[in-house]
């Protein structure tokens, strides 16, 4: 559960084809990174992997059914967000369950739910707090725990980390680590950041302009770049 695959997907915006048509296939329970300077379509293409944007060409099949004219609640995924969206008036707790809510599961399941993440995201003291009470870690890990509850094949992250500073940031990437290994569901991770690609990834996706350059393990890029972009990028000699 929780494969993808991109078939010549392509999006325009008006006049400007933003992608031009990608192919790309993401395994059950595979780390992906989407890597690559700002304005090259990360976010698009993440956006319309969940559905919040329609494709302009092309099929995306999730889990080899067609998904592409599913809307992003019958796609089984979840999306985190760099602004973290915590309702400030909420605690914790409630913030955490408010998909559960929203979806009329009964309370004791959401408790029960709400429970379990926040004891995997070391939430459990937190729960009655207010968003404005925790740090910045603390609030991303609240936000990642709604995501949790719902229990998604598939998590994606649009640059989680980019408003932390930057120690926050080497420990969030472990958190978000160790999390993939414990729910062991398929993540796709979006930054422009070379040392999260390269730390995080089991495989990375390099985009220039809407078009991908290359795809690999860490290791691959590093010691075989297709190109001077991608070894500039990345950070190896060529
Ligand atoms: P990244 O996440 O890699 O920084 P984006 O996917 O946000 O890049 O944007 C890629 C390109 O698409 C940019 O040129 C951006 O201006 C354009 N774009 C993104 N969303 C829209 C939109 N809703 N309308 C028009 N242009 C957009
Ligand atoms: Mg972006």
């Amino acid at each position: 559960m929780g494969s993808i695959r991109l078939e010549n997907v392509s999006k325009r915006f008006g006049e400007h084809a933003v992608i031009p048509g990608i192919d790309l296939e993401i395994n059950e329970g595979e780390f992906v990174v989407f890597v690559g300077p700002s304005g090259c379509g990360k976010s698009t293409l993440l956006r319309l992997i969940a559905g919040l944007e329609d494709v302009s060409g092309g099929r995306i099949l999730i889990d080899g059914d067609d998904a592409t004219e599913k809307p992003p609640a019958k796609r089984r995924l979840a999306m985190v967000f760099q602004s973290y969206a915590l309702y400030p008036h909420m605690s914790v707790r409630n913030n955490i369950g408010f998909p559960l809510k929203m979806a009329n599961v009964d309370k004791a399941e959401i408790d029960r739910k709400v429970e379990d993440a926040a004891k995997i995201l070391n939430l459990t003291d937190y729960l009655d707090r207010k968003p404005r009470a925790l740090s910045g870690g603390q609030r991303q890990r609240v936000a990642i725990g709604r995501a949790i509850v719902r229990n998604p094949e598939c998590f994606l992250f649009d640059e989680p980390l980019s408003n932390l500073d930057a120690a926050l940031r080497v420990n969030m990437r472990l958190e978000i680590s160790e999390l993939h290994q414990t729910l062991n569901a398929t993540s796709i991770y979006v930054t422009h950041d070379q040392v999260e690609a390269m730390t995080m990834a089991d495989k990375i996706v390099v985009l220039r302009a809407g078009n991908i350059e290359q795809v690999g393990s860490p290791l691959e890029l590093y010691k075989k770049p297709a190109n001077l972009f991608v070894a500039g990028f990345i950070g190896s000699p060529k």
